[in-house]
C-alpha cells in the first residue's frame, strides 16, 4: 500500500483500460524490439550510424514508457510507489549518464564501456535475487518451475561473472591496476573447477524448495561466480582487454536475456540475445583483425602493460628519410590519388579535424582522396570511423581495409597518420614476427608513403619495430600529428 488512499484510488484503473494497456505493452515491446534491430543495422555503417542511434533511443524510450504505463494501470497497491521509484532512478541515471557522456575523452571510451557492462551484470544478479525472493518457484510446479529456477541460477552466474570481470577490465584499462596478466599456477584448472562448481550449484538451487533452502546455493553460486569473473579477467593481459570488453558485452547480453526469461519479459529476451550475439561476433572480428584466437584470449596469460616485445630483442638500426610539411604539401597537391590511413596516433593527437580540413582542400583541388581503415586501428572497434565522422569527413571517402587493400599499387601518395602496427609489412612478410599473420594495410605498395609520428625508435601497440619507416619510398614527417597536418595545410 502507498498509505495514500487518494493515490491508490487514482490508480485503480477500469478493467477495459487494463486490457487496452496489456495489448499496448505487447505492441510496444514488439515495436521496441524492431527499433533495436534497426538500430544495430544502422550502426553497422558510418553513414547510417546516427539514424541507428536514434532508433535505439526511440526503442528504449518506448520500452520505458510501456513499463511505466503498465505499472501505473496495474491493480498492484504499490504501483504508485514503484513508478515514483522508477522515475527517480531514471532521473538520477540520466543526470549521471549525460554528465559522463559530456566529459569522457574518446581515448577513455573503452574503460567507460567496461564500467557500464558491470552495471548490467549487477542488475542481472539483483533482479534474479529479487525475482527469487519475491516469487520463489513462481508458485508453479514441475518442469516450468525447474526452468524458472535454472534461468534464475544462470542469470546470477553470468551476471556475477560479468560484474567482477568488467570491474577488473575497467581498472586495467584505466591503469588503476597493472595490466600484467595474473598467471596463478593451474589457473585454467582453477577456472574449470569454478565453472563445474557453479553448474553443480545451479542444479542444487534448481532442485531446492522454498526460499530458505534455495538461498544457500544461490549465495554460494554468487560468490563463486564473482571470484570466477575476477580471476578470469585478471589472467588476461592489458593488450587483450578491448577483446575482453566486447566479450563481456556479449556476456552482459546473455545475462539480460536470462533475466528476461526469469521475468517472462519478451523485450528483455530479444534485446539480451541481440547484445549477446552481436558482442560475440564483434569479439570474433577483433580476434581476426589481431590474428589471435578467441580461446587463447579467454585462457589469458598473453600481453603485459608495458611494450610486450621488440622484434628480435632490439630496434632495427636502419637509415630513414625525413621530410617537411612543405614537401608533403607539394607532393599531395601534385598527386592524382591520395589514401590516408589513420591510427591510434591520430586519436591521441586529436588530429581528425585538421585531417578533415586537409581532405576537403585536396578534394577541392581535384585530388582523389580516400581513407583506408584497418578493423583494429586505434584502441577500440570503429575508433577511426567515430573520429572521422566527428570531423565530418565525407562517408563515401572512407573505405574498410578489405575494400581498398588491392588498390594501393595505383595510389600516388599514402599519408599514414599515427598508425604503426596496422601498416607494418613484417606482419605479411616475416613469419617470425610477433604480429605475423595479422592482416595489414598494404601501404608500401603505393608510389610514395609519408608517415606522421612523433619520433623514431618508438613502437606501436604491439611493441614491434616497423620496416616500413626505412623503405626507399617512405619519408618520415616527425612531430605531433595535429601540428604536422596543420603545417601541411598552411603550406598548401
Ligand atoms: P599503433 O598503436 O600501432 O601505433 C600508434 C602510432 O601512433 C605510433 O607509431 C606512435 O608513434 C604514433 N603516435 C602516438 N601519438 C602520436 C601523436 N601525438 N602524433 C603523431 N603520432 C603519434 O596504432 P595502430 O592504430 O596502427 O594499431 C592499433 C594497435 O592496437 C594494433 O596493434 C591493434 O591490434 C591494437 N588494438 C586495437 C584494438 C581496437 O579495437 N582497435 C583493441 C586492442 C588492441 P610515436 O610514439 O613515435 O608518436
Amino acid at each position: 500500500m502507498t498509505g495514500n488512499s487518494f493515490l491508490d484510488a487514482a490508480v485503480q484503473a477500469p478493467a477495459e483500460l487494463l486490457e487496452i494497456l496489456a495489448h499496448f505493452e505487447s505492441l510496444a515491446y514488439l515495436v521496441a524490439a524492431l527499433l533495436f534491430i534497426l538500430a544495430l543495422a544502422g550502426l553497422s555503417r558510418q553513414k547510417t550510424a546516427q539514424r541507428g542511434n536514434n532508433f535505439g533511443i526511440a526503442g528504449m524510450a518506448l520500452a520505458l514508457v510501456a513499463v511505466i504505463l503498465v505499472t501505473v494501470a496495474s491493480d498492484n497497491s504499490g504501483a504508485v510507489l514503484a513508478v515514483l521509484l522508477m522515475v527517480a532512478a531514471l532521473a538520477i541515471g540520466a543526470v549521471l549518464g549525460v554528465r559522463k557522456a559530456r566529459s569522457v575523452q574518446m581515448t577513455e571510451m573503452p574503460q567507460l564501456v567496461a564500467m557500464l557492462h558491470s552495471f548490467v551484470g549487477a542488475a542481472a544478479v539483483l533482479v534474479a535475487f529479487g525475482s527469487f525472493l519475491t516469487a520463489p518457484g513462481q508458485a508453479t510446479a514441475g518442469a516450468e518451475n525447474t526452468f524458472h529456477m535454472a534461468e534464475t541460477g544462470l542469470a546470477v552466474f553470468i551476471g556475477a561473472v560479468t560484474l567482477t570481470g568488467s570491474v577488473i577490465a575497467y581498472l586495467k584499462l584505466a591503469a588503476k591496476i597493472s595490466g600484467k596478466p595474473l598467471t596463478l599456477p593451474y589457473r585454467n584448472m582453477l577456472n574449470l573447477a569454478m565453472v563445474i562448481a557453479s553448474l553443480a550449484l545451479i542444479v542444487w538451487f534448481t532442485t531446492s524448495e522454498g526460499v530458505a533452502a534455495g538461498i544457500v546455493p544461490l549465495v554460494i553460486l554468487t560468490i563463486v561466480s564473482l571470484v570466477l569473473g575476477l580471476h578470469l579477467v585478471m589472467a588476461i593481459g592489458g593488450g587483450d582487454m578491448p577483446v575482453v570488453i566486447s566479450m563481456l558485452n556479449s556476456y552482459s547480453g546473455w545475462a539480460a536475456a536470462m533475466v528476461g526469461l526469469t521475468l517472462g519479459n519478451d523485450l528483455l529476451i530479444i534485446t539480451g540475445a541481440l547484445v549477446g550475439s552481436s558482442g560475440a561476433y564483434l569479439s570474433w572480428i577483433m580476434c581476426q583483425g589481431m590474428n589471435r584466437s578467441f580461446v587463447s584470449v579467454i585462457l589469458g596469460g598473453y600481453g603485459t602493460d608495458s611494450q610486450p616485445s621488440t622484434q628480435g630483442g632490439e630496434a632495427i638500426q636502419l637509415e630513414h628519410t625525413e621530410t617537411s610539411p612543405e614537401n608533403v604539401a607539394s607532393l599531395l597537391k601534385n598527386a592524382k590519388s591520395v589514401v590516408i590511413t589513420p591510427g591510434y596516433g591520430m586519436a591521441v593527437a586529436q588530429a581528425q579535424f585538421p585531417v578533415a580540413d586537409l581532405t576537403r582542400k585536396l578534394i577541392d583541388a581535384g585530388v582523389d582522396v580516400k581513407f583506408g581503415i584497418h578493423p583494429v586501428a586505434g584502441r577500440m572497434p570503429g575508433h577511426m570511423n567515430v573520429l572521422l565522422a566527428e570531423a565530418k569527413v565525407p562517408y563515401d571517402a572512407v573505405y574498410e581495409m578489405d575494400e581498398i587493400n588491392d588498390d594501393f599499387g595505383d595510389v600516388d601518395v599514402v599519408l599514414v597518420i599515427g598508425a604503426n602496427d596496422t601498416v607494418n609489412p613484417s606482419a605479411a612478410t616475416e613469419p617470425s614476427s610477433p604480429i605475423a599473420g595479422m592482416p595489414v594495410l598494404h601501404v608500401w605498395e603505393a608510389g610514395k608513403v609519408i608517415v606522421s609520428k612523433r619520433k623514431m625508435g618508438s613502437t606501436g601497440y604491439s611493441g614491434v619495430d616497423n620496416p616500413l619507416f626505412y623503405n626507399e619510398n617512405t619519408d618520415m614527417l616527425l612531430g605531433d600529428a595535429k601540428e604536422s597536418v596543420e603545417a601541411i595545410i598552411a603550406a598548401l
